[in-house]
């Protein structure tokens, strides 16, 4: 991945992986910077620069380690190694949380990190699911930084729980031959490759994101699809229905055996619109005052009606052509 600058906090040079980063990039300038929330020079930024600011990399060290209690594949949405991306949905919720700090930071304070998740797990009387991929992308990350892999290997040491994390990116070779004692829960998202074209600048192609979840249960992991988010855009039916039967035919019958699917509409919202209009102007519009509603704080959801109509679609599709793979939930 090419970079054009790295901000840091100058605490993370105390680190082992904040050290091997400076090696990394060594050529690149490096800025130091007081918090890795705040870097004033960039949220000052307009909008246009949003694409040019997902070039920085930002290096710090993760002082909030609270853990959000979840009801889907996990227990614990975990804040990890990493929190934005350098890819650029359009519909993209960390553009909502953090607004333009949407760039990709890296936490070199894994060590602290995977040991609160080891501890919490060993503590517990029953097996519980953490998912560390909620603020980021772990697969794209470890092209990076190597910490998937590192964190897979090291919580295959322990004996309690299970890891779990989606992805848009298909780089899964060096997870491929790792122990992982089957504790660790593969999610793949996928939509039709038109969405993904129009809307999901920089990641892996529908094709490529396929092989990698056949590869990956052929190594042992369990796997999961998200279809995800559901972007109900005219002529949406015939694309879903697709992306169905294009996942029914290349899927491996080991992956359609164990399968588990969630599927998830698109939330959008004010923010999404203000940057999305001036940072990519040419791009397809995902607001629709006619499909969507206002859900407060600038949020828009496409309307209860509309979304029922969909999961009734979706069910019958998947029931037809992934008889198999077991709906986990709709939201
Ligand atoms: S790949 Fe995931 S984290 Fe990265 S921009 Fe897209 S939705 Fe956001």
């Amino acid at each position: 991945m090419n970079f054009n600058a790295v901000y840091y906090e100058p605490d993370s040079l105390n680190y082992t992986l904040g050290r091997e980063l400076k090696q990394k990039y060594d050529s690149l300038p490096w800025t130091p910077i007081e918090s890795h929330n705040k870097i004033v020079e960039m949220t000052s930024k307009p909008n246009t620069e949003f694409a040019k600011m997902k070039k920085n990399l930002i290096i710090g060290v993760r002082k909030t380690h609270k853990y959000v209690e979840n009801q889907k594949v996990s227990d614990f949405l975990v804040p990890y190694t990493s929190s934005g991306c350098s890819a650029s949905c359009l519909y993209c919720y960390l553009v909502c949380n953090y607004n333009k700090c949407s760039y990709l930071r890296l936490f070199v304070n894994r060590e602290q990190m995977l040991d609160k998740i080891i501890k919490t797990a060993t503590k517990s009387e029953r097996p519980l699911t953490f998912e560390i991929g909620s603020n980021s992308d772990l697969v794209l990350e470890n092209t990076i930084t190597g910490n998937l892999k590192w964190t897979i290997e090291n919580f295959n040491k322990t004996s309690n729980g299970f890891l779990t994390f989606p992805t848009k990116f298909d780089m899964v070779g060096p997870l491929l031959n790792l122990e992982h004692g089957g504790r660790v829960i593969f999610r793949m998202s996928v939509n039709p490759e038109f969405i993904i074209r129009k809307t999901e600048f920089g990641t892996s192609s529908l094709d490529a994101r396929i092989k990698a979840v056949n590869n990956m249960c052929e190594a042992g992991y369990k796997t999961g699809i998200l279809i995800a988010p559901v972007v109900q855009i005219n002529g949406w039916e015939k694309l879903y229905g697709e992306l169905i039967s294009y996942l029914a035919d290349r899927l491996s019958e080991k992956v359609k055996k164990q399968l588990f699917i969630e599927c998830i509409f698109m939330t959008y919202s004010y923010v999404h619109r203000a940057i999305n209009a001036e940072a990519f102007p040419n791009a397809i519009e995902l607001y629709d005052k006619e499909k969507m509603t206002g859900g407060g704080r600038g949020k828009y959801y496409y309307r209860q009606q509309l979304k029922a109509y969909g999961e009734d679609f979706l069910r019958q599709e998947l029931s037809q052509k992934l008889s198999e793979a077991e709906i986990l939930y709709f939201c």
